[in-house]
């Protein structure tokens, strides 16, 4: 089965991109920040915990994270494959991640790295926080989830590198064609 990672800085696309995969391939589609706003939505242990940090922007301790992770992917394993959206987002995350996969005879296929500047990225979260109303997408805290992504997410991008699974889609104001390219690759994994 395929194993996805579709990553990006906050607002890069990684929701949208991910529908378009769902919509080509029937992937299943873990995104952790959904299943975290699902979990606070019905007021669970996990959820009260998980609200305090992502009003302040910060990332949910990976151990929480892992093993919730883990307890999903087991649902779907039945499925073509699953796309990983917003995880990892940590050193430690993607170890987790490698491991979890290779004990079940698994690995990662391929990582789509979405590159988007950074105005455009903060212009489109500004606009989404108009139509979702997401509590963490105000300007201050979206400030703090880039430099959260700078600081402890990018890094990432050489640890797939070393993977040799690291392949990067440049945003150049054509969704479409984004698209096209990113489905053009996992056609050819
Ligand atoms: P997202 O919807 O992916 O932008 O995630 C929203 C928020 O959920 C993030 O700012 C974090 O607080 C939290 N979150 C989502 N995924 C992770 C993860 N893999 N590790 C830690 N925190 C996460």
């Amino acid at each position: 089965m395929d194993n996805i990672v579709i990553f990006g800085a906050p607002g890069s696309g990684k929701g949208t991109y991910s529908a378009a995969l769902v919509e080509k391939f029937g992937y299943n589609h873990i995104s952790t920040g959904d299943v975290l706003r699902a979990e606070i939505r019905e007021g669970t242990e996990l959820g009260k915990i998980a609200e305090r940090y992502i009003e302040k922007g910060q990332l949910i301790p990976d151990d929480l994270i892992i093993d919730m992770l883990a307890d999903v992917y087991d649902t779907m394993r039945e499925g073509p494959g699953v796309i990983f959206d917003g995880f990892p987002r940590t050193i430690v995350q993607a170890k987790a991640l490698k491991d979890m996969l290779q004990a079940r005879g698994e690995k990662i296929s391929v990582t789509l790295n979405l590159i988007v500047s950074e105005d455009i990225l903060m212009e489109r979260l500004l606009n989404r926080a108009k139509i979702e109303g997401r509590s963490d997408d105000n300007e201050e805290t979206i400030k703090k989830r880039f430099n959260v992504y700078y600081t402890q997410t990018h890094p990432l991008i050489e640890w797939f590198k070393k993977e040799g699974v690291l392949s990067e889609f440049t945003f150049k104001g054509d969704k479409d064609l984004m698209i096209k390219e990113i489905i053009e690759k996992v056609e050819s994994i």
